[in-house]
């Protein structure tokens, strides 16, 4: 009796320290390049896989590998960094269900949470307190058919749409789904030039020609550090 006892506890110590894991490809400090939280110091936690290919990819290290981690581990060597903030990227994070556990315990320990999530994936629940960053993929991409559009419904005030630029063709499409979908009217939209696609100087200009109500940005990381891993 009391060794089936034991195996039960032993059971659910088990099943609850693999609920509690996630496959991270890095852990590191740096300055957020991007979005509303641009120039913060910043501890980013990369979760490994997602189930897109666009074809602009700049993390595709982050598609395979990774180790497995307990959260109460990943929480440990974030709070060793001494940040106010915190980034989960990826790689697509929500593709691993127990990142919602991750963003609710950040959360919970006083962290100004960003989630970077592809647009693929619900969003309904995570944490309201996430501001999320959201990209809608433009047809350059590969990837537009993926875009969830009931996404949308799930954005609060202080979230971020993004839509990552490769042509004037992208510029257009994002163009009319800001004005079809009122994006501006529910949270900041941000329109950012693919690094090598489009002239940053030609989509700013677009933007002003066009008097667009979105916020222009280059990836302040990749001017810094010329996107080396680790930054
Ligand atoms: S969603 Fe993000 S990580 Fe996934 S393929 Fe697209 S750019 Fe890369």
């Amino acid at each position: 009796m009391t060794m089936v006892s034991q195996a039960n506890v032993d059971a659910t110590t088990s099943a609850s320290s693999t609920a509690e894991r996630l496959r991270i490809t890095e852990i590191f400090h740096s300055i957020q390049g991007e979005a509303d939280a641009i120039g913060w110091r910043t501890v980013f936690v990369r979760l490994t896989g997602c189930p897109l290919r666009c074809v602009w990819c700049d993390t595709e290290y982050s598609f395979y590998g990774g180790n497995w981690r307990d959260i109460d581990d990943i929480l440990a060597e974030v709070a060793a960094h001494g940040a106010k903030h915190v980034c989960i990227t990826g790689g697509e994070p929500l593709a691993q269900k127990r990142c919602l556990l991750l963003l609710e315990k950040l959360c919970d320990a006083g962290y100004d949470v960003s989630l970077e999530t592809s647009g693929a994936i619900d969003v309904s629940t995570v944490d309201p307190r996430v501001r999320k960053v959201m990209d809608l993929k433009a047809p350059d991409s590969g990837e537009s058919k993926r875009n969830l559009w009931s996404n949308l419904d799930h954005l609060l005030p202080h979230d971020q749409v993004k839509f990552v630029i490769a042509s004037r063709a992208d510029y257009e499409w994002a163009r009319g789904v800001v004005a079809e979908h009122a994006i501006d009217q529910r949270c900041m939209a941000l329109f950012s030039p693919v690094h090598g696609a489009v002239e940053p100087r030609a989509l700013a200009e677009w933007i002003i020609e066009d008097k667009l109500p979105v916020r222009f940005q280059l990836q302040l990381h990749k001017l810094l550090w010329n996107d080396a891993p680790g930054h």
